[in-house]
C-alpha cells in the first residue's frame, strides 16, 4: 500500500465542484472494532441514512452516495486497511479512494471541496520512524511509515568466545580484544542505521538497547541519525516484526502528543502576550480569511455549523449575508473543515490535536499568525 502524501492531500483540497458539491466519506473499517464485513456495512448504512436525509434532492450527491455504497458493499480487503476515505463528485466524474493503515472517524461531509481534514491529521501524526535494536553482537534496523514496515535489515558480529584455548593470550589481551570487537560491532550498527537513513529517510528514531549500550551507541551514531532520536525503548531484539510495529506505533503516538502540546503552548503564550496568536472560532476564521495564518491549531473532532460566501470565499459562524461583499452565503455543515481546507490551500501548517485540555480552554481552535 502506497502511503498518502502531502501533495495528494493538497491536490484533493484544490478540487472544486463547480457543477455540484463533493461528497467526502470517511469510514472506520478497523478490524479491531468492526469484526465482520456486516459490521462495516451497518456503520456505512448509518452514515448514508443521515447523509440522504440532508441531501436536498441533489442528483450528483445521490449518485455519490450510491457509488460509495457500491464500493464498500462490493467487498474490501481489510487485511492492511483500517480506515477508508472516499471522495466523489459525480457531476464531474470525480472519484478517489484512499485506503489508510490507520483508523479514521466515520463521517460524511457534502461541500464545495473534498473534506481533507482527517487525511491531513493522518499525515501529520504518522511520520516515518526508524527503529534500531542493538545488543552486544546483533543489531536490527526497521523503518515504518503510517504503521507499515517499509524496510528491515540486520547485522551480526559474533563475539570471540570467552573460553579461548590459546594460552599465548593474556587475560588482559583477551579483554581488550573483546572490547575492540564490541566497539566495532556498535560502529557496524551505526553505519547500518546511517545507510538506511540515506536510502529510506526517517523523521524519528527509536533506540532499543540496554541503558549502558544505548549510551555507547548514541555516541557513535551519525549526527543526522542521532538528532532524530526521540525515544529509548525496551523492545527486545528478538521481538517479532508485529511486536516491533506495535511498540513503534505507541512511541509515535506519544511523540505526536508531545508535539501537539508544544504547539498549543506556543499558541497559548502568543495569545496571552497579545502577539502573533489568535484563539477561538471567530478570531481564527477571520485570520484564515485574511490569509494571516502560519499554523492552524484545531482540536480533533471539533465541528461547527457556519457559512461560506461563494463570491469572496469568506467563512464564518454567522450568516446569511456576507459581511464583506453582502452576497447571500451558503450554509455549510462544518465551517472548521472549510477553514482547514483554506489553510492548506494557503500552504499553512495544520496541527490537529487529540484531547489537549489547554486547547479546549482556548476555544478548541486557534492560529499562530504571521502578523
Ligand atoms: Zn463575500
Amino acid at each position: 500500500m502506497a502511503a498518502i502524501t502531502e501533495e495528494q492531500v493538497r491536490e484533493l483540497a484544490g478540487f472544486r465542484g463547480k457543477l455540484a458539491p463533493v461528497t467526502s466519506c470517511y469510514l472506520d473499517v478497523d478490524g479491531a472494532r468492526q469484526i465482520r464485513h456486516q459490521d462495516v456495512v451497518r456503520e456505512l448504512d448509518r452514515l448514508l441514512r443521515v447523509a440522504r436525509a440532508r441531501q436536498n434532492g441533489d442528483h450528483s450527491v445521490a449518485n455519490d452516495l450510491r457509488r460509495i455504497e457500491e464500493h464498500v458493499k462490493g467487498g474490501l480487503d481489510r487485511s492492511r486497511t483500517r480506515g477508508l476515505a472516499m471522495f466523489s463528485c459525480s457531476a464531474h466524474d470525480f472519484w478517489r479512494v484512499i485506503e489508510l493503515p490507520v483508523p479514521v472517524r466515520s463521517q460524511v461531509v457534502v461541500n464545495h471541496t473534498p473534506s481533507v481534514g482527517q487525511l491531513e491529521q493522518v499525515i501529520d501524526q504518522y511520520e516515518r520512524f526508524g527503529v534500531l535494536l542493538v545488543d552486544r553482537q546483533r543489531a536490527r534496523m526497521f523503518v515504518f511509515e503510517l504503521g507499515e514496515l517499509v524496510e528491515s535489515t540486520a547485522v551480526f558480529d559474533q563475539l570471540p568466545r570467552g573460553d579461548d584455548d590459546d594460552h599465548s593470550y593474556t587475560k588482559d589481551q583477551a579483554r581488550d580484544h573483546t572490547a575492540a570487537r564490541a566497539r566495532q560491532h556498535l560502529r557496524h550498527a551505526a553505519d547500518m542505521a546511517f545507510t538506511v537513513f540515506q536510502d529510506q529517510g526517517f523523521e524519528h528514531l527509536i533506540l532499543g538497547a540496554s541503558d549502558d549500550l544505548a549510551t555507547e551507541i548514541e555516541a557513535v551514531l551519525h549526527t543526522y541519525v542521532r538528532e532524530r532520536l526521540v525515544a529509548r525503548s525496551h523492545i527486545p531484539l528478538h521481538a517479532s516484526d508485529d511486536e516491533i510495529r506495535l511498540a513503534a506505533l505507541e512511541v509515535e503516538a506519544a511523540v505526536g502528543r508531545a508535539k501537539e502540546a508544544e504547539v498549543v503552548e506556543r499558541l497559548r503564550q502568543a495569545v496571552r502576550a497579545g502577539g502573533r496568536g489568535v484563539a477561538g472560532v471567530d478570531a481564527t476564521l477571520a485570520a484564515v480569511v485574511e490569509r494571516r495564518v502560519d499554523t492552524l491549531v484545531v482540536s480533533c473532532g471539533y465541528t461547527q455549523v457556519g457559512w461560506r460566501c461563494g463570491t469572496c470565499r469568506w467563512i464564518g459562524r454567522i450568516g446569511r449575508t456576507c459581511p464583506v461583499c453582502e452576497t447571500e452565503m451558503d450554509q455549510v455543515d462544518d465551517v472548521i473543515e472549510q477553514a482547514i481546507e483554506d489553510a492548506l490551500g494557503q500552504s499553512c501548517k495544520v496541527e490537529m490535536c487529540v484531547g489537549n485540555a489547554d486547547l479546549d480552554v482556548l476555544g478548541r481552535i486557534g492560529a499562530l499568525v504571521r502578523y
